[in-house]
């Protein structure tokens, strides 16, 4: 790049100007020549020994950025054309640096945006464009355009498992590149997500929710954020919508155990041996109420087995054991202190055997028992639950209120309160 023009000024100085390069000139009113326009039009340079101002001889108008957009694999920036513009120039900024560095060149004054590819989610960038006209081979630029900021959304959050106590629940997640993560929960009670907690930290893989219902299902997601150069948040996707139920208020009163004041026996809960209550009159009277609604429903029920004692089902239990041995027995006998028929609140219905599966007293009994306050303890397919075989004749008294829930929810019980059933 050797001079290129001369510029002839009144007072005869004649200046070799190199271009691309800034050349000081004594002016106070613009005497620019744009090359672009190639009708060089020159004003006189007026001499005043005032300021030394900069000019850059034979330089394009200088291009502003209108817009980036950002995808969560690229970033397009688009900026306005320069008039007589030969081509462009785009700089991206390194924060490692601290320097604009030129990411393309563009050799075509119609094109006026351009993608990077070259971008890593939830990170943040900027961007700036030059404009260049060349004649005879050299390039003469123009000024940078504005800078604009932008950032790219970080990775999807999955939620990968999720602790769980009574009031609160911890969730885990991969951490990502990015700035934070925000965490939003579906209420059970607005029944709509709501924002739930910002966690400040891009390397953070966990966060607790607290002040929680107890054995109450909630659901979780998770999005990641990453800010640009003028704080404005990039989001990424939720992951997944994770669920998890706290854990319901277990207490124990003399050695028995109740779940959100349900009395429990089963294999995890068991009562102890001189808990002798007989057969529970609230229960009782529930049963002959529902007997005489099948009565008048042409159906005969009656009470085959109550109350059991404690001694009564060791009793049972070891010869079921003796016959069937112990694995077969626990599918359909409960260990001394297991049995829910010790509690009181527990009966067997008419015939206390398969052949009672799919009659018309145990269709009945199935469709109206919890209009009753009852619930079939062990129904089909949830022996891995339960701990029982199907037992259609087997029904709990919870009184209508309960029963009408744990029906209406499909669980058995065990699932409904969100507890396990196995021996230890
Ligand atoms: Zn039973």
């Amino acid at each position: 790049m050797i001079f290129k023009h001369i510029i002839s000024v009144s007072a005869a100085i004649i200046l070799l100007v190199t271009a691309g390069t800034q050349a000081l000139l004594p002016v106070t009113s613009a005497a620019y020549r744009n090359v672009a326009n190639s009708a060089a039009s020159f004003s006189a340079w007026q001499l005043t020994g005032n300021p030394l101002t900069s000019v850059t001889p034979d330089a394009p108008d200088s291009p502003s950025l209108i817009s980036l957009s950002s995808t969560d694999k690229s970033v397009t920036v688009n900026w306005t054309k320069v008039k007589g513009a030969t081509g462009y120039r785009v700089y991206r900024y390194d924060f490692k640096t601290g320097s604009f560095i030129s990411r393309t060149s563009i050799k075509n004054n119609n094109i006026s945006s351009w993608t990077d590819e070259k971008v890593s989610s939830g990170t943040a960038y900027k961007y700036k464009v030059k404009s260049y006209v060349k004649i005879d081979g050299v390039n003469y630029w123009s000024g940078y355009s504005n800078t604009l900021c932008t950032a790219v959304k970080p990775q999807k959050i999955a939620i990968t498992k999720a602790n769980r106590t009574y009031d609160a629940v911890r969730l885990f997640w991969e951490p990502v590149t990015c700035n934070g993560y925000q965490i939003y929960m579906y209420s059970p009670d607005t029944k709509k997500w709501q924002y739930a907690a910002t966690v400040k930290d891009p390397s953070a893989d966990q966060y607790r929710v607290s002040g929680l219902k107890r054995g109450t299902k909630y659901k979780f997601r998770i999005r990641a954020y990453k800010c640009d150069a003028d704080r404005k948040n990039y989001f990424g996707s939720f992951g997944n919508s994770f669920s998890v139920t706290t854990k319901p208020e277990i207490i124990k009163k003399n050695g028995i155990t109740y779940v959100e004041g349900i009395l429990i026996a089963n294999k995890t809960y068991a009562l102890p041996s001189n808990y002798n209550p007989d057969m529970d009159s609230s229960a009782l009277n529930a049963f002959y109420k529902m007997q005489r609604a099948a009565r008048n429903d042409g159906i005969n029920l009656w009470i085959c087995s109550g109350f059991r004692s404690y001694s009564y089902q060791q009793y049972l239990y070891s010869s079921y054991a003796a016959r069937d041995g112990k694995a077969a027995a626990d599918r359909y006998s409960a260990r001394a202190g297991h049995s829910e028929h010790q509690t009181g609140l527990a009966m067997d219905v008419n015939n206390a055997s398969s052949s009672f599966e799919g009659t018309k007293e145990a269709k009945w009994l199935a469709a109206n028992c919890s209009d009753y306050g009852f619930i079939i303890r062990y129904p089909k397919n949830k022996e891995s639950v339960t701990g029982y075989k199907y037992e259609p004749w087997h029904i709990r008294y919870l009184g209508v209120k309960t029963a009408t829930a744990v029906e209406k929810s499909g669980k058995c019980l065990e699932e409904y309160l969100g507890i396990t059933s196995k021996y230890k």
